[in-house]
């Protein structure tokens, strides 16, 4: 078990080394990683951006800030002076000090620079450099001073990447802070290709991602945060009008197959991505897709006002171009089995079938009654464009994203009158407020603190909705505060069509059967966190189906792990950059990634970019597309506000 030493990322120095009395100040987060066996086992050292974590007091801190600074160096850009000859002049310094050739005035020459370095960088990268410096500097000084009278250490093997907070606040690790600088150079071509290296549904997340990495971009601690996700369709946008002008340029290497073949199963962002990283390791991959059409729950699910179904074919294709080859209506269970895979020669499976059967209300009236759906179904069969028009009215019974974008379907196809009932407030409700907001703006109304008791139907179809007012007690499990209804309170919501959106899951009813497949208590396959291996061997399981209801970006990043794992099963592939990248996030997952603290510098003024969008009126009885995109000129002024945050974390 490490045990932490000395502490300083994003807290007053704390541990052993600082004051024998002060372990209870090392903030919990961190000792739970570090302390309980989460983290690397020969983990010696952390240094980065928040500060220093010692876990190993053999690690030489000055030895350890020139293996820093080496790094700092290799990886400034260069643009701006401070940075590129201050961090020169500091890895000088720290060389001559480690080498038992340093001066007594280096030690206040060092904190003079990092100074100079933060106050006249150019973007957050030389801004970065400064708190490890000074940290070492303050709480390191006998080691400091040993050196400088002649002391020599060994240097220390380490790993680092170089990360901005966006870039970690995305699941898939998008390089988001590069396509965004490329946007503000007007490099269309290579943004999108940025955007797409580590995700085939770019174009998808431009325009439907929750983007979490906008929740950690650093420019929220001088404004609003950057539009990133906006700006991944912008470029996505581009790369569309040159294809339609057939100017596309995309010619990725084509699959030669001689790898093995290896079935995915479902044609969603955990699938998509999983087969296309495949093939391009030359992997024959093949895609068997239930459905009709392609791209899992962000065709069956998302309505085509948030998510054009071009937009999605398009992914899909770009995903053949890779020679993936894809079948629809081609279901595991219904048209073959697992045995039948292994025996064709197929040598690895990769189940992504997502999480797609809705769950029913369980109130009295529900199955006697035509005119009640739950959400799944009801986007399927829009999707689907077979959609039978059920009245004028409709209830909608849920909080979450699919709730909202089951009442505004509805207002988009013409029907009048659309509610949403939810028993908790509007502050508990999980779906985005923006898209809540969205919502309201069309007509949708909202009626919280209100469950529903009882379908009321007449000659077996719905014709209203019994519900009960309820009010917030204690907290549940979930933190949020129980709903406890309010006796005697029942009302009566008048509705032609009733639709449930309260949960979605995996549909197993086939998998139940396979014998020695391991399914879990939370309905979902059973596997291992790191390698997505299921209890079956050669079979792999990722994205919704793997963790219960998520999100587009959280399966391409399952579906990026499963390839990867799949490659190492089969081949034994090596993946050295992903795994380290794996690695060092979950140290800075534990560390806390940003501050609201941080020093940010060379802001550029401008406001957050307003994405335009169809009037409400003109969104009624159709599905058109309602936001309508950044300009080029829009977006490369919204690339403007960025601050490129990139900075180093490395371990020893
Ligand atoms: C209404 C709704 C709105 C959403 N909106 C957003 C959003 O705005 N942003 C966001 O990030 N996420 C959103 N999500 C969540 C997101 O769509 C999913 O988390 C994501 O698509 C999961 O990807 P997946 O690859 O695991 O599975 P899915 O995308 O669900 O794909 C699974 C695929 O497997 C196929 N399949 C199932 N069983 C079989 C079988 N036996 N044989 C062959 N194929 C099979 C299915 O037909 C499907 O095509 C939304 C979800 C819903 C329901
Ligand atoms: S300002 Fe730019 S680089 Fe910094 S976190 Fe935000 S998007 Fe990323
Ligand atoms: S995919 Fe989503 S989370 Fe990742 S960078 Fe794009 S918008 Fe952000």
């Amino acid at each position: 078990m490490a045990e932490i030493l000395f502490d300083s990322w994003f807290v007053n120095p704390c541990g052993k080394l600082v004051d024998e009395q002060s372990a209870e100040k090392i903030p919990s987060a961190h000792q739970k990683f570090f302390q309980n066996g989460k983290c690397p086992p020969d983990l010696k050292a952390v240094i980065g951006w928040g500060g220093i974590v010692l876990l190993n007091k053999d690690v030489c801190i000055v030895q350890l800030m020139v293996k820093f600074f080496e790094q700092v160096q290799a990886k400034s850009c260069g643009r701006c002076f401070p940075c590129r000859v201050g961090s020169c002049v500091i890895l000088d310094t720290l060389r001559r000090i480690a080498a038992g050739e340093g001066r007594a005035a280096d030690l206040d020459l060092l904190k003079s620079l990092a100074a100079d370095v933060r106050n006249g960088a150019l973007c957050g990268f030389g801004i970065a450099m400064e708190k490890p410096l000074v940290d070492a500097l303050t709480n390191f000084k006998a080691e400091f001073e040993a050196h400088l009278n002649g002391k020599k250490c060994e240097a220390p093997a380490t790993e680092s990447i170089m990360i901005a907070p966006c870039n970690f606040g995305c699941p898939a690790t998008t390089d988001a802070a590069r396509y965004i600088e490329l946007i503000r150079e007007q490099k269309f071509n290579q943004s999108i290709d940025v955007a797409r290296a580590p995700n085939p549904f770019a174009a998808i997340c431009g325009r439907a991602c929750f983007h979490p990495c906008e929740k950690l971009c650093k420019r929220s601690n001088v404004d609003e945060p950057i539009s990133i996700a906006y700006l991944k369709r912008a470029v996505s946008d581009y790369e569309k009008k040159l294809i339609k002008q057939k100017q596309f340029r995309l010619k990725p290497h084509k699959s030669t197959g001689e790898k093995g073949k290896v079935a995915v199963i479902g044609s969603g962002p955990a699938g998509a991505t999983c087969a296309r990283e495949l093939a391009s390791w030359d992997y024959d991959v093949t895609i068997f897709e239930a459905a009709p059409v392609v791209g899992g729950t962000t065709h069956l699910g998302i309505p085509a006002y948030r998510l054009p179904r071009d937009i999605v074919n398009g992914e899909i294709e770009q995903v053949q171009e890779y020679g993936v080859t894809v079948k629809t209506n081609s279901a595991l269970g219904r048209d073959f089995s697992l045995q039948d895979l292994f025996d064709q020669g197929f040598k690895a499976v990769f189940l992504a079938i997502g999480a797609m059967k809705g769950k029913k209300l369980g109130i009295p009236g529900e199955d006697e009654n035509e005119g009640v759906l739950d959400a799944m179904e009801f986007l399927r069969r829009v999707n689907l464009g077979d959609e039978t028009r059920l009245g004028r009215k409709v209830i909608v019974i849920g909080g979450g994203n699919s709730a909202v974008d089951c009442a505004r379907v509805p207002l988009h196809l013409g029907y009048e009158d659309v509610n949403i009932v939810y028993r908790r407030t509007r502050k508990e409700m999980p779906a985005s407020p923006w898209e809540v907001e969205e919502a309201e703006h069309e007509g949708v109304k909202l009626h919280f603190l209100a469950a529903p008791v009882r379908v009321i139907g007449k000659n077996g179809k719905v014709v209203g909705l019994e519900c009960i007012r309820m009010e917030l007690g204690e907290p549940d499990a979930s933190g949020r505060r129980r709903p406890v209804e309010v006796k005697g309170s029942e009302f009566t919501i008048d509705t032609d069509l009733i639709i449930a959106a309260v949960s979605q899951a995996p549909d197993l009813d086939y998998f139940r059967k396979i014998q020695g497949l391991g399914i879990s208590k939370r309905e979902t396959f059973e596997v291992d966190p790191d390698t997505l291996q299921t209890t079956l061997p050669g079979v792999f399981a990722g994205g919704d189906v793997a963790t219960g209801p998520q999100s587009v970006i959280a399966a391409v990043q399952s579906g990026l792990q499963a390839a990867v794992s799949i490659d190492k099963y089969l081949n034994g592939g090596t993946h050295a950059e992903f795994e380290r990248l794996q690695r060092l996030r979950a140290i800075v997952n534990a560390l806390g990634p940003v501050d609201k603290s941080e020093y940010c510098a060379g802001t550029s003024g401008l406001k957050r970019a307003q994405m335009p969008a169809l009037p409400p009126k003109e969104r009624i009885g159709n599905l058109d597309e309602v936001e309508l995109g950044f300009s080029e000129q829009a977006a490369a002024a919204e690339a403007e506000r960025c601050m490129r945050c990139y900075r180093i974390i490395m371990t020893a």
